[in-house]
C-alpha cells in the first residue's frame, strides 16, 4: 500500500466529513418526522377520546331545553365536561333535552343502558 500524499489525505478526510454531515442531516430529518408522528398520534388519541363522549349545554332560560352535543362538536360553547353516554342519560333523566342539529348526538345515545337509580321506579 503506497503512502498517500498530504493533499490526498486531506481530500479523503473532507469526503468522510461531507458524508458524515449528509448522514447527520438524514438522521435529524428522521427524528423530526418521528417526533411529528408522535405528536399526531397523541392528538389523535385526544380527539378520539373526545369523540366517544358528549357534552351538555345548559339552557340560558328555564323554558329552554338542555342541548346535548357529541364531544367533538364545535357548536358546543366552552365545553369542559366530557361525559359518556350512560352518564348523559342519567344526568338528563326527567329534564327537557334536545340534540344539537349540527352534530346529531341522539343516535349515539339511543339504546344506552343505564342502571336503575330508584328500585321503586
Ligand atoms: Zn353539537
Amino acid at each position: 500500500m503506497s503512502e498517500s500524499s498530504l493533499p490526498e489525505r486531506i481530500a479523503k478526510h473532507r469526503a468522510v466529513a461531507a458524508w458524515l454531515e449528509f448522514q447527520l442531516g438524514q438522521e435529524r430529518a428522521t427524528i423530526r418526522r418521528l417526533e411529528k408522528e408522535a405528536v399526531e398520534l397523541e392528538r389523535g388519541k385526544t380527539v378520539a377520546w373526545r369523540e366517544r363522549r358528549f357534552t351538555v349545554q345548559e339552557p340560558r332560560h328555564d323554558a329552554e331545553p338542555y342541548v346535548i352535543h357529541r364531544g367533538g362538536c364545535t357548536k358546543s360553547p366552552a365545553a369542559r365536561d366530557y361525559v359518556q353516554a350512560p352518564e348523559v342519560v342519567i344526568m338528563m333523566r326527567g329534564k327537557s333535552v334536545e340534540g344539537c342539529r349540527t352534530c346529531n348526538p341522539m343516535p349515539g345515545l339511543r339504546g344506552t343502558w343505564t342502571p336503575r337509580l330508584d328500585p321503586d321506579e
